[in-house]
């Protein structure tokens, strides 16, 4: 079966007629915008453009047979309350703005999550001085109610866990980030966008058709647009290098691993419980998250996936390890952390020498109570000269308007972590900047 769209011309070819199985409805073919990636970032857009634009036709194609299958469904499920980030950067209000749409959006829509707080506890001497200027950036970037409490409130927050000096964010919270995907998309279906699973974007061109773009995937499937925002994670520098955008911010794919705490043993975490991170690192250490399942996840740690989307370490894409090996920017950062790689790849191996770590926080936790549990994969992006990027990064390769290719497709390369948190006001960004850029999508 064929659909054929009310404008069609002699140079469409039609894709067979794809209904989004949760909601059944058929789809056409000719957009004004195409949004590329069914994460949470791609369905915040998509959905952020038609709240602005009603009139506007959109499709999201995602290459996977359902919604935040890669990093919006694999991650800590924490609501971040923006301690950590830069003073003045984009990433830090975008993630205090995030914190509080997310806990209006959630309470709307009957999506079950918690405040259940966060303690970022030093367990040594040598790591209070890290805390206090931790705590003042917490401060400048508005991080709501934080306070600095000593070992006996320890306590009284979370009674099995031992530190010396702790922040206390009350405000920070756990989700499950999948649900709230979910109903973004609903969201976007329910203002008229369709979406389209099992569409893995394969090149970009000029179309002869009315619309300026063919999208192509397998099987000589495709679909026309005006305009193209890529959201696409952890494959985001293949999707701009597809309309000849420049090489970096490549995206270096990080495994995190966690350990899964025995059921019977959930009762010694009560909240969010993580360490001082270390500054020049992007990750924040191994932490305890409380899951909405009642499950606790110990971790991530953070090893180099051997694929892009690498869960396991049977997972392995020795073209893509090779490319990135080959490049400047992560030869240099490999050399800068290979003792923290190494460290990180033997307790990946050996999940026992994680337990050390853990017990610094919470003693009582024991080898029995720990066992592998669930992976992500982080896109970590980064410079040609090896800096990570740590903002929000859009592109598009041209600025000339008469190649519609290099200068009709906006490819977000860059949504750092954490995004799923930051999600909402990201949309929104992206959304301005397309309406800016492309000032015909305000009129229609
Ligand atoms: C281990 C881990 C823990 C984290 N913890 C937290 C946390 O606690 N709190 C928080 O706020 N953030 C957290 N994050 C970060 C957050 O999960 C991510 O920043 C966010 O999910 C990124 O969303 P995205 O839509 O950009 O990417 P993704 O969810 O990866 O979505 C990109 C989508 O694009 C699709 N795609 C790619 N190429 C194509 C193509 N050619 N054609 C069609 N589709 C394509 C992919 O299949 C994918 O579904 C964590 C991340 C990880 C990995």
């Amino acid at each position: 079966m064929i659909t054929i769209p009310k404008n069609s011309t002699k140079n469409f070819k039609y894709f067979p007629i794809m209904c989004n199985r949760s909601y059944g409805k058929c789809l056409k073919n000719s957009y004004d915008v195409l949004v590329v990636g069914g994460g949470i970032v791609g369905f915040a857009t998509a959905r952020a453009l038609l709240t602005r634009n009603k009139n506007l036709q959109v499709a999201l194609v995602e290459k996977e047979d359902g919604p935040s299958i890669h990093q919006s469904g694999h991650n800590s499920g924490v609501i971040h309350a923006g301690i950590y980030y830069k003073p003045g950067t984009m990433r830090a209000k975008m993630c205090i703005e995030g914190l509080y749409k997310t806990y209006e959006y959630c309470a709307k829509n009957s999506i079950p999550h918690k405040k259940c707080g966060k303690l970022i506890i030093a367990t040594e001497e040598s790591q209070i001085k890290s805390l206090y200027n931790l705590y003042e950036r917490g401060l400048e970037n508005g991080t709501p109610d934080i306070k600095m409490i000593n070992g006996n409130d320890i306590k009284t927050i979370e009674p099995y866990c031992k530190g010396l000096q702790a922040i206390h964010s009350p405000h920070t919270g756990i989700v499950d980030w999948a649900i709230v995907t979910k109903h973004y998309a609903l969201d976007f279906e329910k203002l008229g966008g369709e979406i389209i699973y099992n569409f893995k974007v394969n090149s970009f061109e000029e179309s002869k058709s009315n619309r300026a773009l063919k999208i192509s995937s397998r099987n000589n499937t495709e679909i026309l647009a005006d305009y193209v925002i890529t959201c696409g994670g952890l494959q985001s520098d293949k999707l701009s290098l597809m309309t000849g955008c420049k090489a970096d911010p490549y995206i270096l794919p990080i495994r995190g691993e966690y350990l899964l705490l025995n059921k019977k043993k959930s009762y010694l975490v009560k909240g969010n419980i993580y360490p001082v991170p270390d500054p020049s690192l992007p990750f924040l250490g191994v932490h305890f998250t409380p899951r909405m399942d009642g499950t606790v996840y110990l971790g991530p740690n953070a090893v180099l996936a051997l694929k892009q989307e690498g869960y396991s370490w049977n997972d392995i894409s020795i073209s893509n390890t090779l490319r990135l090996l080959k490049l400047d920017g992560v030869r240099k950062l490999l050399a800068k952390h290979i003792k923290f790689g190494i460290n990180e790849t033997i307790k990946s191996l050996y999940p026992a020498k994680q337990l050390k770590e853990i017990q610094k926080y919470i003693p009582d936790i024991k080898l029995n109570d720990i066992q592998k549990g669930p992976t992500g994969v982080r896109a970590q992006p980064l410079w040609a000269n090896g800096t990570m990027a740590e903002d929000l990064v859009l592109e598009i390769a041209s600025d000339d308007p008469t190649n519609l290719v290099k200068h009709r497709i906006m490819h977000c390369r860059s949504a750092p972590s954490p995004s799923a948190t930051s999600s909402l006001p990201i949309g929104e960004v992206i959304v301005d900047k397309m309406l800016s850029k492309y000032t015909k999508l305000n009129d229609l």
